[in-house]
């Protein structure tokens, strides 16, 4: 395949192992001619992407969803409701605790629930709806119901109306994304024992909560119920939390949430939940084995990580292989095993988020349209969106050290940024790596209130190769969070003004 000038100009790097994935394993193969070029099973953000850009670029395109609305886990109940829970509870804490320092005051603040919840709704309904007229507009036929391979190039489909219908295409595209992951003896029933979907609608709010699962999504809704008064504690089997982060960025990110009153079980696991009495009971053992301690919570979120969704899709019956995870593996053009037959998203291995779904879902439909697709793997940033966010992108400090690369690090914290102390939201840092030699950018790490906003600057200049340099010589304007990155690409490859 050809490169991209962009590819070609990365291929020298000493990151790019994993541009475009490449295949290894050996293919059957599809027969039949189709009414669709393309069929899409899935209506999240790798599916509804897909099925738009396919459609855009001239292709018969219909998409299958089973959920009866668009917008996958992500709109329904994943990115868009926590992030509506995480700025309404973030307005809640902020009026408490943040106000008075700005001389805002009130006689009486309280918490409005339903009402919080039915602000998140209204904003999932709005784009999930917002997606079906896309879909319109771009002329995607959209079949509500359950899809489920009969061939390779056939899927047929139990309607949400009733009914069974068959779509035939002559290339489909498996967009079926992850579902929450359980934990071995603990039963999630919703009510005590909540997954993140039943952390986005519940009725009350828990005096305790205990979160399962220091990752992103774990402490993105402790941080939601913790604002809004629960006491939250966040029991992890690791030693440390979101083990993805950069280390240094990581401790200090713990430390903030710790000041926010969260509380860390690190090292720890569950080895028995009892559910009979009014409170949950949760027995935990240090997870090297050791003496056991119990755990009281109204309610506890199971967030220990997701899991493929292939669930009653027929993938057996035409020979589409999985690996031990559960995930459709797929060549560097997204096919799978099986000629014709493609999958993207949370389904396939790689991060599990909605950006590189999408990404993932616009480059296989390229390809089926016999063009160009492009993902950088090395490039998909990572947001916590708790306050303040972490974002990052390129590679943590633990990962260039374990390459042998030699490197510099600049640092900037929000505490000597000009705007963080303006609106008197200093807390965090940004920092930088760059190749020593030639000072290209390997690692992009900040931790600010709008980090997750911040990070695309740094997305961009990697993605352009660029280096520490070349960012400290881009004008920013004043005053601006966006500083602070420039003052680290300063301190990365010469000195900081500020500091
Ligand atoms: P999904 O969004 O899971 O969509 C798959 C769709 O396929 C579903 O709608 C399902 O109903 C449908 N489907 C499955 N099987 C069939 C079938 N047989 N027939 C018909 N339809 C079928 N990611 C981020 O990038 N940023 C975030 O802030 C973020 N926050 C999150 C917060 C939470 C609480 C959760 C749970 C996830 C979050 N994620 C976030 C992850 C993100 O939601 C997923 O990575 C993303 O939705 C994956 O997209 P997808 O299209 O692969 O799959």
């Amino acid at each position: 395949m050809a490169m991209t000038s962009l590819a070609r100009r990365r291929a020298t790097s000493l990151f790019n192992s994993s541009i475009l994935r490449g295949s290894a394993f050996s293919r059957s193969f599809a027969s039949g001619s189709d009414d669709n070029d393309v069929v899409v099973i899935g209506g999240g953000p790798g599916g509804y992407v897909a099925a738009i850009k396919a459609a855009q670029l001239g292709l018969k395109t219909t998409c299958i969803e089973k959920r009866g609305a668009l917008g996958g886990t992500c709109l329904n109940v994943g990115c868009i409701p926590s992030k509506a829970l995480l700025h309404s509870s973030h307005m809640y804490h902020e009026a408490v605790h943040a106000f008075p320092n700005h001389g805002v005051k009130f006689s009486q603040l309280e918490v409005d629930l339903p009402a919080m919840m039915a602000q998140k709704d209204k904003a999932v309904s709005g784009l999930t709806r917002g997606i079906e007229g896309l879909f319109k507009k771009n002329k995607v036929n959209y079949v509500k119901g359950y899809g489920k391979f009969a061939a390779p190039n056939e899927i047929s489909v139990e309607t949400l109306e009733g009914g069974n219908t068959v779509i035939k295409g002559k290339n489909i595209i498996i967009a079926t994304g992850s579902d929450v992951k359980s934990l071995p003896g603990v039963t999630i029933d919703e009510k005590k024992i909540v997954s993140s979907t039943g952390a986005l609608a519940l009725s009350e709010i828990p005096k305790k909560l205990v979160v399962i699962g220091a990752g992103y999504i774990g402490l993105e809704m402790g941080s939601v119920w913790g604002r809004l008064g629960s006491e939250v504690t966040v029991v992890e089997f690791a030693s440390d939390i979101v083990p993805t982060m950069d280390g240094e960025v990581r401790k200090q990110f713990q430390r903030m949430l710790e000041k926010q009153k969260m509380k860390f079980m690190l090292k720890t696991k569950v080895v028995g939940v009892d559910t009979s009495g009014s409170a949950v009971k949760l027995t935990l053992e240090p997870a090297a084995g050791g003496e056991q301690t119990t755990l009281e919570a109204d309610v506890v979120l199971v967030s220990a990580g997701r899991t493929p969704f292939t669930a009653g899709l027929g993938l057996d019956a035409i020979g589409v292989e999985t690996d031990k995870l559960g995930r459709i593996p797929v060549d560097h053009q997204f096919m799978t095993n099986v000629k014709g037959v493609y999958a993207i998203g949370d389904v396939i291995p790689g991060p599990m988020l909605a950006h590189k779904a999408e990404e993932d879902g616009v480059a296989c439909v390229e390809f089926i349209a016999g063009k160009e697709g492009h993902v950088d793997y090395d490039l998909v940033p990572g947001v916590v969106y708790t306050h303040p966010e972490v974002a990052s992108v390129g590679k943590t400090e633990e990962q260039v050290k374990a390459a042998g690369v030699a490197y510099r690090v600049g640092k900037f914290p929000f505490m000597a940024n000009s705007r963080a102390k303006a609106i008197d939201d200093a807390e965090g840092l940004v920092k930088i790596l760059a190749e020593k030699e030639t000072d290209k950018i390997l690692g992009v790490h900040i931790m600010a209130p709008n980090a997750g906003e911040l990070i695309h600057e740094a997305v961009l200049a990697m993605q352009y190769g660029a280096s520490s340099e070349d960012i400290a010589r881009t004008c920013h304007a004043h005053p601006t969070m966006s500083e602070a990155v420039k003052e680290a690409a300063m301190a990365t490859y010469d000195k900081p003004i500020h500091m």
